[in-house]
């Protein structure tokens, strides 16, 4: 048996290929998901064919009760988790005078507390093995801001503080927590913006191109692995040269 990572909001876009690279490197994996279930399925008999194991885990990763019965339930039928992956993410857009309480209230906690939420209740588990990998997506929106996103950009700005802050504190644990800021990648969150908006994000990047969740992973994968053992409270920036750090 392998280790197992959880890969919160695994059902789609860069947290399926994080989750789908984490099995190819050898994890098993614990699909998070919460309304996308066929989406979770089909990821999970994926994951299998690769000859490791998945588990399937539906919670709102918002939810400070669900986190916790989850997260349980999963240290009791399939192991303790080792490798955090805190990728689930919503965007609600708008101005910031025209922003609905809602709007701000549903990003952050869906971007932000969740992190705390989720990591509380994992990291027991890698203090007692004295070992662990936490990896937070956060975004580029955090360095550079972003018309309307004054939510989005704030919650993901606010998971680049907590990992510098938990690095420190687990350091001594032998634990790394990393932050991976990815730029313009092709998934459904970034499916609906028109054509024009689209080119003029492209004309900002050096490569020119729009990003893919596996290249996202590919990076993910290496900071969950052995490899990166001296790496900690660290952001890698992954944007095709739009934010250089
Ligand atoms: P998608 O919209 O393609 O997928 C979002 C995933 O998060 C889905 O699997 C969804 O699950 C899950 N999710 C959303 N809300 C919850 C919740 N409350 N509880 C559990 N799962 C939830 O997004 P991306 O793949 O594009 O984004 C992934 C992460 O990367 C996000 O944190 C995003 O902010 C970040 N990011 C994305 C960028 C991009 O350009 N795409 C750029 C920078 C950062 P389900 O469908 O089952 O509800």
């Amino acid at each position: 048996m392998g280790k197992i990572a959880l890969v919160t909001g695994a059902s789609r876009g860069i947290g399926r290929a994080i989750a789908y690279e984490l099995a190819r490197s050898g994890l098993d994996v614990v699909i998070n998901y919460r309304g996308s279930e066929d989406k979770a399925k089909e990821l999970a008999e994926e994951v299998e064919k690769l000859g490791v194991r998945a588990y399937l885990s539906r919670f709102d990763v918002s939810n400070p009760e669900e986190v916790k019965n989850a997260i349980k339930d999963i240290q009791e039928n399939f192991g303790d988790i080792l490798v955090l992956v805190n990728n689930a993410g919503i965007a609600r857009d708008a101005l910031l005078l025209r922003m609905k309480e809602e709007d701000w209230d549903a990003v952050i906690k869906t971007n932000l507390y969740s992190v705390f939420y989720v990591t509380k209740e994992v990291l027991p588990m890698m203090t007692k093995a004295r070992w662990g990998r936490i990896i937070n997506i956060s975004s580029v929106v955090a360095f550079l801001g972003n018309f309307g996103q004054t939510n989005y950009s704030a919650a993901k700005a606010g998971i680049v503080g907590f990992s510098k802050a938990l690095a420190l504190e687990v350091a001594g644990r032998n634990i790394t927590v990393n932050v991976v800021a990815p730029g313009y990648i092709e998934t459904d969150m970034t499916a609906n913006l028109s054509e024009k908006v689209k080119e003029a994000f492209i004309q900002n990047i050096p490569l020119k191109r729009a990003g893919t969740p596996e290249e996202v992973a590919k990076l993910v994968a290496f900071l969950a692995s052995d490899d990166a053992s001296y790496i900690t409270g660290s952001v890698f920036h992954i944007n095709g040269g739009m934010y250089r750090g």
